[in-house]
């Protein structure tokens, strides 16, 4: 099983599309509870990140984020 990793100001495309057809989201709190907002409608949701690494495709880091 591959382990999801992601942070702060990557994108994250989902598996299913938001009610508003988007499915790009960006991360603004990763940690045990994870905030993310939809790239389409601006919209915000919180999840427990085993809930949110379960709906994830694909993620893209953000450009210049340098470790
Ligand atoms: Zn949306």
């Amino acid at each position: 099983m591959n382990i999801v990793k992601f942070g702060v100001g990557d994108t994250l495309i989902m598996k299913k599309k938001h009610p508003c057809s988007s499915d790009a989201f960006r991360v603004l709190r990763a940690g045990s509870d994870c905030r993310i907002v939809c790239l389409g409608c601006s919209r915000d949701l919180t999840l427990e990140r085993r809930a949110l690494e379960k709906m994830i495709k694909k993620v893209i880091p953000q450009e210049g984020n340098a470790e």
